[in-house]
Parts: structure tokens; sequence; C-alpha cells
């Protein structure tokens, strides 16, 4: 400052009085240092005279984020040798900043073609301090890299938008992969530079982690989809990285309304959407609305939690007896899984199981469930006797891995169980599917010693004829079979299934009469709440057989 008065004191005195900011930052190749501010600036951040010739790291020890913050931007200069310009200042309780900053590039004597020497900054502030409120900083609310707000300035003062598309690049991370993570981050410096220019106010630009970046408007639209559409176009033209032209495509889920509408929901609702976006495939957009149906939402949900459901320990089994009323004892008990999630809230498996089979997680679950069970073995043996067995569901997604078989059996045998300890349940649907490969794999079980049945039966439409070519040993008839209790049509099954020689199965037994009509006609086995609910290992009743099975109700 002193410098600058002594050679010039008239242009000194005259930038001194100004009431916009100006700082010149001198550039040694490799630090920016403080050359000069004015009063205004001064008085603005409490950079003084003993601060001339320090960097940004020096004076801002204590505030590592600001000082990088600073030097990123200034570099920004040096690197485009142009000046840019950003909103800065307060932030004013709308959202908006209340000033706007320059930065410009000081050319060397051999003028702009040669080395830069300086930055110099200006800062207009349209607010009086009077009027500024709780001063915050800028980079608090600003993505380091690409300029853009941050998710925590929408939240903090965008609370209510009019609508929200939430922008996901299509394949980033393998750009990121492949090119490296410095052509990964000019990309988005790029994609963000293309937003900033086709999306003025009122849309407010951020980023939300890596490769997602968040559109809010602050005004209510009626074409939302054509602005998803525009968002797509705006990525269509390539990239041009280095020397590498490269293709990007997004995904893009959005929600609008009419009135002012929390972020949280706005945002929670874009997220459905772009899941749906992305499902379909990429380059796409979807509006999020009413007919996202609830259960739609409570899958979408539940893929994300289930994906950690293992290693949070969420998971446990429970068992049901399943008793056999010609031998008078429990022949089996069935392995029920069920997710504690967040150990606070039972899912029942009928809501998360086909979620897990869409996604390919009932893999590793399911072997979870093999192992587990096969741990909780010896407290089983020791209440219902050595000739226990457990009946294990397998889903379909599980048959289909190919080297399922042998994943079972090093299971089992890392556990030191053998298949005779196991009865594998697979349902009719699943078998009918496939019907060919299933049966070959199903044979494949039986003869290395597995029990197999098929569970559900009669939910499955399979006719008689097919059925007889399944390679089972039992079959389970569906609750739907015991509710209506018709004796001609369970008769006729029964009869069946003796003359192809297979064990059956009662399912959803729950109260005398139904157990009553059953043993009448003949039906050896008998699973339900009459018998006991699905319990876990350590509470199941020690003692077996139930009274009321000798005084029936
Ligand atoms: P499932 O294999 O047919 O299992 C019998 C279902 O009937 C169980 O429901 C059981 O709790 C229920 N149940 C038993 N007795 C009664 C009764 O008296 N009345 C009524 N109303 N219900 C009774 P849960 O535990 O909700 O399991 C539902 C389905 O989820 C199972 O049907 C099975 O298909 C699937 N599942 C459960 N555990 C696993 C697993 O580890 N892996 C796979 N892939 N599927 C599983
Ligand atoms: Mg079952
Ligand atoms: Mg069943």
């Amino acid at each position: 400052m002193e410098d600058m008065e002594h050679q010039e004191p008239t242009l000194a005195r005259f930038l001194r009085a100004l009431e916009d900011c100006i700082y010149v930052m001198d550039w040694d190749g490799e630090h920016f240092r403080y050359r000069y501010v004015n009063r205004a600036a001064s008085a603005l951040s409490q950079i003084g005279p003993e601060h001339m010739g320090m960097t940004f790291f020096d004076v801002y020890k204590h505030e590592p984020e600001m000082a990088r913050y600073l030097h990123h931007k200034y570099k920004r200069v040096v690197e485009g040798r142009e000046s840019i310009r950003f909103a800065d200042g307060t932030l004013l309780p709308t959202g908006a900043l209340s000033g706007e900053s320059i930065l410009s590039p000081i050319f060397g004597p051999e003028g702009d073609t040669g080395s830069i020497e300086a930055v110099v900054c200006v800062t207009r502030d349209m607010v009086s301090s009077a009027e500024r409120g709780q001063r915050l900083h800028h980079y608090a609310y600003h993505d380091e890299l690409t300029q853009l707000f941050n998710r925590r300035f929408l939240y903090e003062f965008i609370a209510k938008p009019f609508s929200l598309f939430l922008i996901d690049l299509d394949n980033f991370k393998n750009i990121n992969d492949a090119l490296g993570h410095e052509i990964g981050d000019t990309l988005l410096t790029e994609v963000a530079q293309r937003f900033r220019h086709t999306f003025g106010p009122p849309h407010i630009i951020a980023r939300q982690g890596a490769d997602e970046f968040i559109i809010v408007c602050d005004q209510p639209i009626t074409r939302a989809s054509d602005k998803a559409r525009l968002i797509l176009e705006v990525l269509d033209k390539p990239f041009l990285l280095g020397d590498r032209m490269i293709r990007v495509s997004a995904s893009i889920g959005f929600s609008s309304s009419s009135e002012r509408t929390e972020l949280s929901a706005l945002l929670r609702q874009a997220d459905i959407a772009l899941y749906y976006a992305k499902s379909k495939g990429r380059s796409r957009y979807h509006e999020y609305n009413e007919s996202i149906r609830y259960d739609q939402v409570v899958k979408f949900d539940y893929e994300i939690a289930l994906n950690q459901c293992i290693e949070r320990d969420e998971l446990l089994l429970h068992y049901q007896p399943i008793f056999d009323a010609s031998r008078n004892k429990v022949v089996e008990v069935e392995a029920l899984l069920r997710w504690n999630l967040e150990h606070t809230r039972l899912v029942s498996p009928a809501d998360f199981i086909p979620v897990a089979e869409e996604t390919g997680l009932i893999v590793p679950i399911g072997e979870w469930v093999i192992r587990q069970a096969c741990k909780d073995f010896p407290k089983i043996r020791e209440r219902f006797g050595p000739d226990i067995r457990i009946a294990i569901n397998i889903s379909r997604a599980q048959f289909e891995e190919e080297n399922f078989v042998d994943r079972l059996n090093e299971i089992i045998a890392q556990e030191g169980l053998t298949p005779a300890q196991f009865d594998l349940e697979v349902t009719e649907t699943l078998v009918m599917r496939n019907l060919e490969e299933i049966c070959v794999i199903l044979e494949k079980l039986r003869a290395q010693g597995y029990m197999v049945s098929l569970d559900d039966f009669g939910t499955g439409y399979s006719s008689l004829g097919i059925l007889a070519q399944i390679p089972i040993d039992k079959f389970k008839l569906d609750r739907s079979f015991i509710v209506q209790m018709n004796p001609a049509v369970i008769s006729a099954l029964l009869a069946m299934a003796r003359a192809m020689n297979l064990d059956v199965v009662a399912e959803g037994v729950e109260d005398g009469e139904q157990l009553i009509q059953l043993m009448n006609m003949g039906c050896p086995g008998i699973q339900g709440y009459l018998i006991c609910r699905p319990m876990s290992v350590n509470d199941l009743p020690g003692i077996w057989f139930p009274d009321m099975l000798s005084h029936p109700v």
C-alpha cells in the first residue's frame, strides 16, 4: 500500500476513496501475495499493511479452506488468462449474494501475450454495511471445484423452491477410472460452465457430490419437461478435454410444483424420479408424480438400505417347526429371513425379498441365510433331535448363479454339515420359469442328498402333468388351500401326492378346526401358527409335542 502511495499518490487516493473493494495480488508463479488492499477491502476483510507480501495461506492460517478457496479462484484467472466474474459478498435472506466480484489478470510489460504478474479483484457490494446481517463466508456455500453453490447453500438459503432438477452424469466413474481424476475434474468444471451459461436467474445451480448437479428454479415453471430436455441438450455437444473429445450423457429426475415446496421434499422426489430415469437406460429424464406408487418409493428406500444389511448386521433368522402328524414329531424347521432395518423395525420378507431378487442382492443374502442356518443348527438339533432338517428358501436369482450348487456345498462343508440335513424349498413359479434347466439342478441336488420341496404349491398354475416331471420330494400346500379348505380338492391333491410318492405339508394352519380336517384327510405335514409361530432359535420351545394334537379343540 505504502509502495503504491509513494509512486502514484493521486491514483492511490482515488482507489482508497472507492466504495468497491479492491485487492491486488502479486503472482510469483506459485503463490499470490497481497500487494494492495484499498480501504473498503481492508474494512471488510481486516487485511491491513501488516499483511502485505503474505499469501492466502499465511493470512488464513486458521482457515485453510478459505485459503484454498481463494487461491483456487485466483489461479483460475492465471490459467484462463482472462477475467472471471461471479456472485460474491454477503448472503441475503433471499438466497442471493449481495455483490459481485471481477477478477482480472494484470500482464507484464510485454502485454497480454506475456506473463501474468498480478491479479486484481474488484468486489462491489450492493448492500450497505448497516443492512448486512451476519456475514457469511462465500466459500462455505460454494463447491470448490466448479464454483457452483453447494448443497448446504441450497438447504440454508433456498428453503422452498418451485422445482428441482437432479442431474447425474452417466458413467462418470468410468471416465474418472479410465482417464484419471484430473480429466474427470475438468469435465465437471466444464459441465458446470455450460449450465451456468444456459441457466441464469431464476435458476440456482449447485453441485452435490461427485457427478450430481442440482438446478433449482425459484419461480413456477409451466413446462418443466422442456427444461429437462434442455439440460440433456446442453450436454449433448462433445467436450474437448485436453486432446480428447468426450461425449457424456446424463439422467435427470425432477419434481415441480405450482407452489413453493420444501427443498428436502423436492430433492427426495427428484431422487426417486432419477432412479426411474436411470432404470430405463441412459440419457433420460423422468418427472416425479403421484403415480409413482408408495410401494415403489419404499422399494427404492429398501434397495439403498439393503445394500448394507449384512455389514450392519441387520439380518436374522426365525425358525418355524414343521410337524409330522404321522410320526408325532417335528421333522423340520423352516428358516425364515427377517430384516431388522436400522435395528428398529422388522421388515417382512414379502416386502424386501422381491427387491433383493431384482437387484441381485439375494445372492449374498441367500448365502448369509445358509451359513447362519448352519451356525444355528446345533441349537436346533439339541431341541428337536439328531434327525432334524432345516428347510431353506432358495430364490430364483440364487438358482441362476452358475456356481450355486458348488457354493452351497462349500458353505455347508465349511460349517460341518451335510446335504441330508437340508431341505431346499423352491417355489412353483421359479421352477416353471425355466423348467428344464431347473429340473437338472434339482436332480443334481437330490443326487447329492439334499431334500427338495416345492413351496407355495397351487399358486403357480402348473398342470399336474408338468408337476410329475419335477424332481422333488415334497410339496407344500399353499396357505390359500387351507383357508378355503375344500375337502374334495385337498383330498385329490393328497391322493396325487401318495401316487407320486411325495410328502405333503399344509402351510398356514391357524386353528384347530383346520387341523382336524387335515388330519382326517390324512395330511401328514402341518406348519402354521397353531403349532408354532416363527421365532428366534433361542425362543423355540424345547418340549414337543403340543397337547392340542392329542386333544384337538
Ligand atoms: P414361505 O416359504 O411360504 O414361508 C411361509 C410363510 O408363511 C412365512 O411368512 C410364515 O411366517 C408364514 N406363516 C407360517 N404359518 C402361518 C400361519 O399360520 N398363518 C399365516 N397367515 N402365515 C403363516 P414369512 O416369514 O413372512 O415369509 C414370507 C415368504 O418370504 C416365505 O414364504 C418365503 O417365500 C420368503 N422367504 C422367507 N425367508 C426367505 C429366505 O431366507 N430366502 C428366500 N429366498 N425367501 C425367503
Ligand atoms: Mg418356504
Ligand atoms: Mg410357502
